[in-house]
């Protein structure tokens, strides 16, 4: 070891063994925005052995004001933010593990998403995705650190299954969608992600050194414009949970898969294909020849149809811009997208 953890080990809270074991670790990052670049340059540095860091989106120019990990040339390349935040801890630390996953999180891939890891940290954007991973955490007893920020105001709490209240304790139902404010239509400045993100990251490092009584086992909300910083003590879990009581799992085995979702406030929409695992990004890339403005590289495809641009990813998910309009989106995939991956199925059946 050289001497770059040498001031975080004098800390009495982490020393010389707290730092064993955080290069021990394994930490997933849901969720790679604002807060998800956060928590992956703070863990980084602090020498987390091994990071997941899975994201859906793309880095575009309205990140850069927030996102820290993320330059220009990202958006102008269109980079995945996983892969752009893997290149770019890759020049901050490279004595550590980075795992990129381009990818939606879903029913049917969030148990192996966070199966490995120590603890989980909410880099998310949206309930949906936060209610399925409560559900993914508690069934296999994994830690996770939720967050949320939007405007000046900002959440975060500490979720323990079976020790303390688990998301859907706190919140019994899912709020309904455009109820919330969002960062695309109430904007969000960079100061309230540095606190809530700061928060989930030293709610993380403790975890990992194994110092449980420093937790803040508390909801705490902050509000940086305002000068208002609560923190509610929480009770125990509540035993009429559906989710940690009764452990029925409503979002993790629902039997409606997520084909399609409006991405809130974007004015865009996400579909995704139920199996894609044979879908051929450089084969379906080099067909759109006709098409003028088509942008590829590794990782993507990008055109423009119709006053709408569609990104589709290597695992044939398209998110469609210009639209909030679920069915005019299908449309589109189906036209464009969908066709073609049906018939690159074909061929190889
Ligand atoms: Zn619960």
């Amino acid at each position: 070891m050289n001497d770059r953890y040498s001031r975080q080990i004098l800390f009495p809270g982490i020393g010389k063994a707290g730092q064993e074991k955080l290069l021990g670790s394994s930490v997933a990052i849901i969720g790679c925005g604002a807060l998800g670049a956060s928590h992956a340059e703070m863990l980084s540095r602090a020498g987390v052995g091994h990071l997941r860091i899975v994201d859906r989106d793309f880095v575009e120019f309205t990140n850069l004001q927030r996102q820290t990990l993320f330059k220009e040339a990202d958006a102008i390349e269109r980079l995945p933010k996983a892969i752009a935040a893997q290149i770019r801890i890759g020049e901050i630390n490279s004595e550590i593990e980075v795992e990129a996953v381009v990818a939606d999180v879903n029913r049917s891939n969030v148990e192996s998403i966070i199966a490995n890891a120590d603890v989980i940290l909410d880099g998310t954007d949206n309930f949906q995705i936060r209610y399925l991973l409560n559900d993914a955490c508690v069934k296999l007893g994994k830690t996770w650190i939720y967050g949320a920020a939007v405007s000046s105001y900002g959440t975060t709490m500490t979720i323990i299954p079976g020790e303390t209240p688990c998301l859907r304790c706190i919140f019994e139902d899912m709020p309904d969608a455009g109820s919330s404010p969002t960062c695309d239509t109430a904007g969000v400045i960079m100061p309230i992600i540095a606190t809530i993100s700061a928060v989930q990251v030293s709610e993380a490092i403790k975890i990992l050194v194994g110092d449980r009584d420093a937790l803040h086992g508390s909801l705490m909300q902050f509000d940086v414009w305002q000068n208002d910083w609560r923190k509610i003590k929480l009770a125990a879990p509540n035993p009429d949970c559906r989710t940690c009581g009764e452990h029925v799992y409503d979002f993790l085995d629902s039997e409606s898969p997520e084909f399609a979702a409006v991405l809130c406030g974007r004015d865009a929409v996400q579909i995704s294909p139920p199996d894609s695992t044979s879908f051929d990004l450089s084969a379906f890339g080099a067909k759109l020849t006709s098409l003028s403005d088509v942008k590829q590289n590794d990782y993507l495809v990008r055109f423009r149809i119709d006053g709408n641009e569609i990104t589709v990813f290597r695992d044939g998910r398209a998110i469609i811009k210009g639209t909030d309009d679920i069915s005019a989106a299908r449309s589109l995939y189906a036209r464009y997208v969908g066709a073609e991956y049906r018939s690159v199925r074909g061929t190889r059946q």
